[in-house]
């Protein structure tokens, strides 16, 4: 068998454990005689399959009872439209709302391009100015706001949170994509969070919403019915089929998770594999973290050759994804709007892939010393917003 370490930003590498009882029970799941992919999603097969999701999402999180979980579709993108009409959505003629987003990347600012079309929107700060290489200081909340957006992990510039904004009674929501079950959160802190399973959760087809109750059963008379939560709450997520066999896959990674000594236990794993990476790369003479150590993502690792001449780089770069694609480490380039390269070391990211990423590109190193590349140090905030 092969099996590669896959570095992509999502959709991402999955527990092999996950994958090979995925495989044993494809055609006969848990005794029924069928796959879940034939399952009725009403059936007295398909329940318990749902319900031990949400149970083992519940415990591993710590989600309080006044919170409900939805298992939706259309990923985080739909929820840059779903929060925003009906958390804050009007009837026609109504003034608007008013929300606050913090933008620091380019999904936070998807989020509020998205959001600008349903609320009056406060761009309460911006990290743009610096390439989104950094967190910008929070906002204060305006106390009649309907709430107030964050990123908490910022995919595609390799940033984080490390501090939640104090945003009073304005509910705090956020997408937590790239960053759910990685590290502990106090989900009692937020109103709302979601997430696009497709990076630390299972296969893309399923998002998970997490909300308070109170703010559910807001939405305007005009809300699309599949995008109203409070019908997907009443529904128990079974308004219309669900992604049932994602909703089944995330199960098998969560009991995975769980066996492995859950959210602590994974969280100081991934401490351990930020922690060699950013060693490597704050010692080598080659490659370089663009991204301010303060808000460093521990999901997201971005780096870029140290080379002045943009074309000499460039070429280095594209060398360096192809070589150690054949290598077995795939999927390194950086998100085609920043350039550079990207490492997302996801739960499943196994510490010995960063090890031999490690390796890999200390030999890279080596080679190209000896070849004689001309290694200069450069300013490396101004390097991605030139190409961003
Ligand atoms: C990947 C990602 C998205 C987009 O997710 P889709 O499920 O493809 O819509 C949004 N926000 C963040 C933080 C992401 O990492």
């Amino acid at each position: 068998m092969k099996r590669v370490y896959n570095f992509s930003p999502g959709p991402s590498m999955l527990p092999l454990p996950v994958l090979k009882q995925a495989a044993v029970e494809m055609t006969d799941a848990q005794g029924s005689g069928q796959s879940v992919m034939e399952m009725s999603h009403r059936s007295g097969d398909f329940k318990p399959i749902i319900e031990n999701t949400e149970a083992l999402l519940r415990s591993l999180m710590g989600i309080p009872p006044n919170y409900r979980v939805l298992f939706l579709q259309g990923g985080a993108s739909l929820q840059f439209s779903m929060i925003p009409i009906n958390l804050a959505g009007v009837e026609p003629g109504a003034p608007k709302k008013r929300a606050t987003y913090v933008e620091t990347g380019i999904w936070a600012k998807k989020a509020a391009e998205e959001g600008a079309k349903y609320v009056e929107l406060v761009l309460g700060a911006s990290s743009q100015d610096r390439a989104y290489t950094y967190i910008p200081k929070p906002p204060a909340p305006n106390p009649g706001d309907a709430y107030y957006h964050i990123t908490l992990n910022n995919t595609i510039v390799g940033t984080r949170w490390t501090d939640l904004p104090s945003t009073g009674r304005v509910p705090l929501v956020a997408d937590i994509s790239s960053s759910i079950l990685s590290a502990p959160l106090e989900v009692s802190r937020f109103g709302l969070l979601y997430a696009g399973a497709q990076k630390n959760l299972g296969p893309a087809g399923t998002t998970v919403v997490i909300i308070r109750e109170d703010l559910i059963g807001k939405a305007p008379s005009w809300t699309p019915a599949m995008l109203r939560y409070d019908l997907h709450a009443q529904e128990g997520s079974l308004y219309n089929t669900p992604s049932c066999y994602g909703i089944y896959i995330i199960g098998l990674v969560l009991e995975w998770l769980k066996a492995l000594g859950g959210v602590p236990a994974i969280a100081e794993l991934n401490r351990k594999k930020a922690a060699l990476f950013y060693g490597y790369l704050d010692h080598s003479r080659l490659f370089r973290s663009p991204v301010d150590p303060a808000f460093r993502s521990l999901m997201n690792l971005p780096f870029v050759a140290v080379l002045a001449d943009p074309l000499e780089r460039a070429n280095l770069e594209r060398r360096f994804v192809q070589e150690a694609a054949r290598q077995g480490l795939v999927n390194l380039a950086g998100h085609r709007l920043v350039g550079g390269m990207r490492a997302s070391m996801y739960n499943a990211m196994p510490i010995e892939g960063v090890q031999a990423l490690i390796r890999f590109m200390e030999h890279f190193e080596e080679r190209e010393k000896e070849g004689g590349t001309h290694v200069s140090h450069t300013n490396h905030e101004q390097d991605l917003s030139s190409r961003a």
